[in-house]
């Protein structure tokens, strides 16, 4: 009887395992501070690529209006294991600010989505959190600005403003950290679908691991730098990862976004990822992205 018990137990715990419960997202978005971000259409498709990983149950949380009255905003966040920021709106009141501080200190996660890198410019909290971003003032004080020169993580504390990006073009990304488990399984180099490439980001750099970089051509208004693209940072006991990538529909429908976002919002709820690279992975040479996602997008109009 006891042998059947214990047999009993260990196929329990082994269906406890392949049953594991999901990890509790919330996509947290709102007013972006101009019109270029349609950032509703992108948290409804980032939300389907999150579900898609099979291992996560999305919230979407939607925070007033820039103009709007944020004192019954108060989103639980100690509800979810990873709060994921579309959101470039408002400054918060001081309460929330430290609500999310104290979430995050204790073990939360956080991931950072492009323009979501333009918020809160005075929040020094906040730009711990991300390590770089840009807009909305940022300029020395806000840290220096962070790039890859020769292969080496390089920071300049002149000052200029920050944030910077040419046309929207297919470029490619390099790994930096392989071996972080993010990036553990991904090719060295690939081809990211057509985007903005974030450069002349600056910020305090703080507890920043770069996964990847991007060369910022001068000849489309770069700095001639590797720009890192993918960073994953710590804050207290809490977990960051940072993409600049995902300007709009096309951008994240990208196959390297996805599977960087999916892993990504994994790696800052849990520490591990469990996830497998897809093998529509993009390549060196040539990009892949999802049909479906990109023909979501409104910002122009269709090809002929
Ligand atoms: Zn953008």
């Amino acid at each position: 009887m006891k042998r059947i018990c214990l047999a009993l137990l260990a196929l329990l715990m082994g269906c406890g395992v392949a049953m594991a419960a999901p990890i509790k997202v919330m996509i947290l978005d709102g007013q972006s501070g101009g019109a270029y971000h349609d950032w509703k259409l992108t948290t409804q498709i980032m939300k389907r690529q999150l579900e898609e990983a099979g291992v996560f149950d999305v919230t979407v949380v939607t925070a007033p209006r820039d103009d709007g009255d944020f004192s019954n905003f108060r989103p639980d966040f100690a509800k979810y294991q990873v709060v994921v920021s579309n959101y470039d709106g408002a400054d918060w009141p001081a309460a929330l600010k430290s609500e999310f501080e104290n979430y995050m200190k204790n073990g939360g996660g956080l991931v950072v989505v492009h323009g979501a890198d333009n918020a809160f410019p005075n929040w020094p909290a906040y730009n711990e959190m991300i390590g770089v971003g840009g807009w909305r003032g940022r300029d020395a004080p806000a840290g220096p600005k962070w790039y890859y020169r020769g292969g080496k993580l390089e920071s300049d504390s002149s000052a200029g403003p920050a944030g910077m990006h040419g046309l929207r073009t297919p470029f490619r990304v390099t790994a930096r950290s392989l071996q972080h488990p993010i990036m553990r399984g991904l090719p060295a180099n690939w081809m990211h679908h057509t985007d903005e490439l974030y450069s002349r980001l600056r910020g305090p750099g703080k507890n920043m691991t770069v996964l990847a970089t991007a060369y910022a051509d001068p000849s489309n208004r770069g700095t001639g730098f590797d720009e890192p693209m993918l960073m994953a940072l710590r804050f207290g006991k809490g977990r960051i990862f940072h993409t600049t990538l995902g300007h709009d529909a096309i951008a994240i429908s990208c196959v390297g976004f996805i599977t960087v976002l999916q892993r990504g919002a994994e790696w800052a709820a849990t520490g591990r990822v469990t996830q497998k690279v897809p093998k529509n992975f993009p390549t060196a040479d040539s990009a892949s992205y999802r049909a479906d996602f990109a023909a979501m997008d409104t910002s122009r109009p269709a090809a002929k």
